[in-house]
C-alpha cells in the first residue's frame, strides 16, 4: 500500500471518529449508553420476559369510555429472538367481568416468525393469522428498548426528525425492513420512555400504538424496563409487570408451527355470504355467517338493523337489501351497540348514505369515528366521504307508518354493554337482539337481564331473532334461567 493511501485512510478514520453526531444520532447514542452501551446491546441474541399484568377490552367494554373490564394475565411469557425476527407470547387470561365464554382462565399463544403470524388454540391446533395481524406483531417486536435500539443502531435504518417532546427527546426510526417508529428518551436519564408506531384499526382508522417503559432494572449489564404499558389510540390494551428477565437464555422453539407456516395468509376478511329469509311480511333475516342483520320494510323506505364487522360484510348486506326491494331506498341503519364487531360496518353504511340510529351514549363516539383518518387502509367512507346523520335513542323510539311498526328499546342494565338496543315488532311478536341472548350458547350471562327488560316493557314475544345464531322461540330464552339457577 502506498504511503499516501495509508494516510488518506487514517485521515478518513479520524474524520469519522471526530465528526459530531447528528442530533438524531445523538438521541440514539445517548440511549445506547444509558442502556448499557452499543456493543452490549448489539451482542444480545434473545430476550425472555416473564410476569403478569392485564389486557384491556378494546372496543368491547360497557361503553366506549368505560375501562372497568380487563383480563388478568398470569403466566405471561414473551420470548423474542431479536436477531432472528421471531417472537412468541404465551399467557393465561381471566376476565374480571361476565364473559360470553364464562369466567374461567383461557390460555393464549400467539407469535410471529418472519412474515408468518400464528395462534395456537388450547387444543394445540395452530392457525395462521391475517397478514395485517402478522404485520402488527412484527411491529410489536420493536416495542421494547432493546429491540428498537438494535434496529436503530443498524446502518440499514434511517433516523429522522429529532425533536423535544415534553422534556424528552424523540427521534423517528425507520428500520431496514421498512417499519417506522418514534422513540422517546428521558431528558435526564436518557433511558427510552416510549415507542410509538402507527397501524390501521378498522373501527378507529389510523391509530398510534404506544408502549411506555418504566421501572428499569439491571439485567446482565443492560438496563431493561420491568413495566411495559401499551395503548391503542387512547385505550390501554396491556399493562405488563415483568418479574423475570432473561438475556440470551433458552427461548424454546420460536419457529412458526408447520400448520400455520404452510397455510395461506389471509389478506383480508373472507368474502361475505348473505342469505335472506322472510320472517314476516316486510321483515327479512339477513344471515349467512357469524353476524346477522335484519331488513325492515316501511311504506316508502327500508331500515336495516345492524351493519356489522367490516366494509365487506356491511356492503354485502346492503347490496342484498337493495336486491330484495330495489324500488325503495334504505334510509337508516339501527346499530345494536358500540362493540367493534357490531359497529365495524357503520362507516360503510354511512358511505352508502344511511343515517345511523343508536343508543344515545354512542353518539359522540360515532361522530368522532366517522371523521377519523383512514389513510393506512382507506375504507369505503375514506374513498367516498359522506356526512354523518345520527340520532341517539335514550330509552325507546318507535318508527311507524301504515306498513310497519318497530320500537327500539334500550336493554337497560345489561352486564354485556350499557348501549344495547333491541328492536320489537308488536304485530309480528318478534324481538331482534344480539349478545344479550345467543341461542345454543352454553353460557348465557346476559339473558336474565334481557328477560327483565322484556317483562318490564310488557312485550309479547313469540320468537327471538338473534343477530348471532339461529332464531329461537321465546321459551328457549326463559329456559336459560331454569338451567342457570338450578
Ligand atoms: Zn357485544
Ligand atoms: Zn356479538
Amino acid at each position: 500500500m502506498k504511503w499516501h493511501t495509508t494516510l488518506a485512510l487514517i485521515a478518513a478514520a479520524l474524520t469519522t471518529a471526530c465528526a459530531q453526531p447528528t442530533p438524531e444520532q445523538q438521541v440514539i447514542n445517548d440511549a445506547a449508553t444509558a442502556l448499557g452501551g452499543r456493543d452490549r446491546i448489539l451482542a444480545v441474541k434473545t430476550l425472555v420476559l416473564e410476569g403478569e399484568g392485564t389486557n384491556g377490552n378494546l372496543g368491547q367494554d360497557m361503553t366506549m369510555d368505560a375501562a372497568g373490564q380487563a383480563f388478568q394475565l398470569s403466566g405471561y411469557k414473551r420470548s423474542i429472538d431479536v436477531a432472528g425476527g421471531r417472537a412468541r407470547t404465551e399467557q393465561t387470561r381471566t376476565p374480571n367481568f361476565a364473559y360470553f365464554q364464562g369466567q374461567q382462565p383461557q390460555k393464549q399463544i400467539s407469535g410471529v416468525d418472519g412474515d408468518v403470524g400464528y395462534t395456537v388454540a388450547a387444543n394445540g391446533t395452530a392457525g395462521r393469522a391475517s397478514n395485517a395481524a402478522a404485520k402488527d406483531r412484527r411491529a410489536e417486536m420493536y416495542h421494547h428498548p432493546l429491540t428498537l435500539m438494535r434496529a436503530a443502531l443498524d446502518p440499514a435504518s434511517k433516523l429522522a426528525n429529532p425533536r423535544d417532546a415534553n422534556g424528552q427527546r424523540a427521534v423517528d426510526v425507520t428500520t431496514g425492513g421498512g417499519l417506522t417508529f418514534t422513540l422517546a428518551i428521558d431528558g435526564s436519564t436518557k433511558l427510552p420512555t416510549r415507542v410509538v408506531s402507527m397501524t390501521d384499526n378498522p373501527n378507529l382508522g389510523d391509530v398510534a400504538i404506544e408502549t411506555s417503559f418504566a421501572d428499569y432494572q439491571d439485567v446482565n449489564g443492560l438496563k431493561l424496563p420491568a413495566r411495559l404499558t401499551t395503548k391503542t389510540d387512547k385505550y390501554q390494551t396491556a399493562d405488563i409487570r415483568v418479574t423475570r428477565q432473561t438475556v440470551d437464555g433458552d427461548t424454546g422453539n420460536l419457529a412458526a408451527p408447520e400448520a400455520a407456516a404452510s397455510a395461506a395468509a389471509g389478506t383480508g376478511p373472507p368474502p361475505a355470504t348473505v342469505t335472506a329469509e322472510e320472517l314476516a311480511k316486510g321483515i327479512w333475516f339477513l344471515a349467512g355467517q357469524s353476524h346477522h342483520s335484519v331488513l325492515v320494510e316501511f311504506g316508502d323506505h327500508l331500515v336495516l338493523i345492524e351493519a356489522p364487522q367490516n366494509d365487506t360484510r356491511a356492503l354485502a348486506v346492503i347490496a342484498k337489501a337493495r336486491e330484495l326491494r330495489p324500488g325503495k331506498p334504505i334510509t337508516q341503519v339501527v346499530n345494536t351497540h358500540h362493540h367493534f364487531d357490531h359497529s365495524g360496518g357503520l362507516r360503510a353504511a354511512v358511505s352508502e348514505g344511511l343515517a345511523v340510529l343508536t343508543q344515545a351514549q354512542n353518539v359522540a363516539f360515532y361522530k368522532d369515528a366517522m371523521t377519523r383518518a383512514h389513510t393506512i387502509v382507506p375504507d369505503a367512507l375514506a374513498k367516498n366521504p359522506k356526512p354523518l346523520t345520527i340520532e341517539g335513542v335514550d330509552e325507546e323510539k318507535t318508527l311507524s307508518d301504515s306498513a310497519m311498526t318497530m320500537t327500539l328499546y334500550h336493554i337497560a342494565g345489561n352486564p354485556h354493554a350499557d348501549t344495547l338496543l333491541m328492536a320489537y315488532f308488536p304485530k309480528q311478536k318478534l324481538l331482534v337482539e344480539v349478545d344479550a341472548f345467543s341461542p345454543g350458547s352454553a353460557v348465557q350471562p346476559y339473558a336474565a337481564n334481557l328477560i327483565e327488560n322484556i317483562k318490564k316493557r310488557n312485550l309479547q314475544v313469540d320468537r327471538i331473532v338473534p343477530l348471532h345464531g339461529t332464531i329461537a322461540p321465546y321459551s328457549e330464552l326463559l329456559k336459560t334461567q331454569a338451567t342457570t339457577t338450578h
